[in-house]
């Protein structure tokens, strides 16, 4: 048994509450497609949780919507510039309002919550993240980025701290929950679903005239632009595959892709005796979200049901990573290691941005990643500094390469 799933055990019976006996959340990114989940679950669970902490970056409406309803201890708003606004608009209550970076963090090791929900997008959330590590709360992640680019440290963090890590990403929640009883036993390979987002079976020749608006139609999921775009590009699924070699500790040749079309079985685990274990059912991210909150107990919910008997054509077929090449890079990444990955999740958040700000196409994205990992020089066992240091020369080299 590792270490990480010796905590997840002993999780199961030392999961925080306050005197009331509800969880208290921190919901880190509240105003995210994510973060709006997580409340919804809240909402709906009052005796079993409380929003203490709310986070926004730039949507102070919403956030001041959000603090007026739930009631929480603390919220910070990330963009310093609208801190007056929602210090006003919260002027009648006794919440805390902050603003800045450093305010997420500061945040982030307060003892008035129990349970992160890590719903920010993107490099912004390692750092909070690491500091909820380092204060000993329970992490529920979603943002998957903190894993890709630091995910040695903060594992390591996790294990020095006893912090269990609850995935939220549906992938590694379905493969958390087929390890559920399996602590003994070995893990031959896990099988990561995709659905292939919506340029499944399309060429080169089709891409390279993609535009925003196409690309942020996704068959299955609604979720926010960024990890949207990712799936499109199938880099979502290569950032899944990194942040699965860290949760479940294996090694590259453990973990395959298979798209599923339908998103309906989430995840697989294939165990030494070739028995698999798949977890399945509509999707909807309230599930995986619900599940990580409420661990190891799971929540009663009046969510709809697969019914096996109106649909049920599940099909499988090989990425094809030919013409998806960032999922290609990924494999490179999670190949090789050292700061490769941090250096092409950078890349890639500004390729992504600059896609939706319409200044490059989308096979652009994939040159600008490639270009990035080929330049930026290799740091075979970084630091937590060498890993920030990475993530900002990677960002610096694609704006300069895109003219951003
Ligand atoms: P969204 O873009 O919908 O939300 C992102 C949240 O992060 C918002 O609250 C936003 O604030 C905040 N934010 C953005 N930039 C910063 C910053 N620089 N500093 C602090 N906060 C910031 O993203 P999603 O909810 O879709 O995704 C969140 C994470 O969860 C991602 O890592 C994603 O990969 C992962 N994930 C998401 C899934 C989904 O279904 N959406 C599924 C699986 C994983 P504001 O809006 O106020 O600007
Ligand atoms: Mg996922």
């Amino acid at each position: 048994m590792s270490e990480q799933q010796h905590i997840k055990a002993s999780a199961a019976t030392s999961l925080t509450s306050n005197g009331e006996g509800k969880k208290r959340i921190a919901v880190f990114g509240s105003t995210g497609s994510i973060g709006t989940q997580a409340l919804d679950v809240i909402e709906a669970n009052p005796t079993m949780f409380s929003a203490e902490v709310l986070t926004a970056h730039g949507n102070d409406e919403l956030l001041v919507e959000q603090a007026l309803k739930f009631n929480p201890n603390i919220v910070v708003i990330g963009d310093e510039k609208k801190y007056l606004k929602v210090k006003e608009a919260l002027a009648s209550t006794d919440i805390k309002v902050f603003a800045g970076a450093k305010a997420l963090e500061e945040t982030a090791s307060m003892d008035c919550y129990d349970l992160m929900l890590a719903g920010i997008v993107g490099y912004a959330g390692l750092r909070p993240t690491l500091k909820a590590i380092e204060s000993g709360k329970i992490i529920g992640l979603a943002n998957k980025e903190t894993l890709v680019v630091a995910g040695d440290i903060v594992m390591k963090k996790a294990v020095e701290h006893r912090v269990p890590i609850i995935p939220v990403d549906s992938e590694h929640s379905a493969i958390f929950q087929c390890l559920v009883g399996e602590t003994r036993n070995k893990i031959e390979k896990i099988i990561l679903t995709a659905s292939g987002g919506p340029f499944l079976g399309r060429k080169p020749n089709y891409l390279v005239n993609v535009k925003r608006e196409h690309a942020l139609q996704h068959p299955n999921w609604s979720m926010g632009a960024k990890i949207t775009i990712d799936s499109a590009t199938l880099m979502n699924k290569g950032l899944e595959m990194i942040e699965a070699k860290w949760l479940f500790n294996l090694r590259p040749d453990q973990i395959q892709v298979v798209i599923h079309p339908q998103s309906i079985i989430h995840s697989m685990v294939q165990f030494e005796d070739g028995s698999i274990k798949a977890q399945m059912g509509l999707p909807d991210m309230k599930l995986p979200i619900q599940y990580a909150m409420g661990f190891p107990k799971r929540i009663a919910n009046g969510f709809p049901r697969y019914d096996f008997r109106k649909v049920s054509n599940l099909s499988f077929e090989e990425p094809d990573i030919k013409t998806f090449r960032n999922l290609g890079l990924a494999i490179e990444a999670l190949n090789k290691g050292g700061n490769l990955p941090a250096v092409m999740n950078a890349a890639n958040e500004v390729a992504v941005y600059a896609f939706l700000k319409n200044k490059i196409n989308f096979l652009d994205m994939t040159d600008a990643i490639e270009k990035a990992m080929q330049s930026i020089s290799f740091i075979e066992n970084p630091t937590l500094e060498e890993y920030f240091e990475s993530d900002g020369e990677a960002r610096n080299f694609v704006a300069d390469l895109i003219k951003l």
